[in-house]
């Protein structure tokens, strides 16, 4: 016979489904607990994923830009005779102090729509004034340089680097009255045009280095490759603010004599050059480059000068604080 079910029973049953119940609440609990644990990770662990992500493209971003740059500049070098590719390739990983440095760069031809607006029509009293300027050295061939303009009794502007072995050259530089101006201390232009900073730290170093060894406080620049390159990695305009701030004058040119060109130049050609082009300007800033391997130039020298000398109102100087600028960029 069935039992009945007492009291005592239906207490235990009610027991028994108290239990269930808390343990069903546990469970769901739990689940619920669990769920929202691992929705948590899921979260975070997105989170961390996307940030990684964020900062790869970033860096994918930067490199790419990166090798822009690197393309940019590898074309403009390769886009030049072969000769002018080695020799870059040259003052990329030179020393200052054991090989020379051709500035490739500088042998750009301008575009006349530059140049025609420089150093035109300033001059009041008639007077033509011819600047002639060497970047680049000293070299080996600054005394000869330096002799001849002595024996014309010619004062030009040596847009000069630093070097370890030449103190003598910068010296004789100063001494004989002529302008000694800053161009860059290294001439390395990845280093140099990379940030404001660097361009600054390098022109401090050129300045100060100038300072101890002939007591001259330099106050003109001429950028390597001109303040038209196209090489710099900063605004041209920031640097030239820079300068602006510091009291430095910038130079470029309007007469180029061609001796960075990559094939070589006689000094006819030098010199055809230099004359033919001179007469176009009131003020011509004509560049040369003072290198071991620039005999030309030094040869060509005499047969310039002469001949600017034998014109009628014209007269060679020296760049100085007062000379009308001659620059291809502008505010
Ligand atoms: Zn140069």
């Amino acid at each position: 016979m069935p039992r009945k079910h007492t009291k005592s029973d239906n207490d235990k049953m009610s027991k028994k489904n108290t239990g269930y119940n808390n343990r069903k609440q546990k469970i769901v609990y739990f689940a619920v607990s669990a769920l929202v644990l691992m929705t948590s990770i899921i979260c975070i662990a997105v989170l961390i994923l996307v940030t990684i992500l964020y900062k790869k493209v970033d860096g994918l971003e930067e490199s790419i830009e990166a090798l822009q740059d690197i393309r940019q500049y590898d074309s403009y070098v390769t886009n030049r005779p072969v000769d002018m590719h080695n020799e870059a390739l040259d003052i990329e990983n030179s020393v200052p102090d054991e090989s020379e440095i051709v500035d490739r760069a500088e042998a750009a031809v301008l575009d006349d729509s530059i140049v025609q607006l420089q150093g035109i029509g300033n001059n009041d009293d008639g007077i033509r004034r011819v600047y002639l300027t060497f970047d680049d050295g000293p070299s080996s061939n600054t005394d000869r340089i330096l002799d001849i303009l002595d024996s014309y009794g010619v004062k030009a502007t040596f847009f000069v680097v630093g070097k370890n072995n030449y103190t003598q050259q910068y010296k004789r530089i100063v001494e004989e009255g002529h302008t000694l101006a800053m161009h860059s201390f290294t001439h390395k232009y990845k280093e140099i045009y990379a940030s404001l900073d660097a361009y600054k730290y390098d022109l401090k170093q050129l300045h100060d280095f100038l300072y101890e060894l002939t007591g001259k406080d330099c106050t003109i620049v001429r950028f390597p490759g001109g303040s038209s390159n196209t090489v710099s990695k900063v605004d041209m305009f920031e640097l030239i603010d820079y300068l602006d701030g510091e009291g430095i004058i910038y130079f470029d040119w309007n007469v180029s004599s061609g001796d960075a060109s990559g094939t070589y130049l006689s000094a006819d050609q030098i010199a055809k050059n230099v004359l033919d082009n001179v007469n176009r300007f009131d003020n011509a800033v004509v560049l040369f480059h003072d290198a071991a391997s620039k005999d030309s130039t030094v040869e060509a020298l005499p047969i310039i000068i002469e001949k600017i000398l034998e014109s009628d109102n014209t007269v060679i100087l020296p760049i100085s604080g007062d000379t009308v600028k001659v620059q291809h960029l502008h505010h």
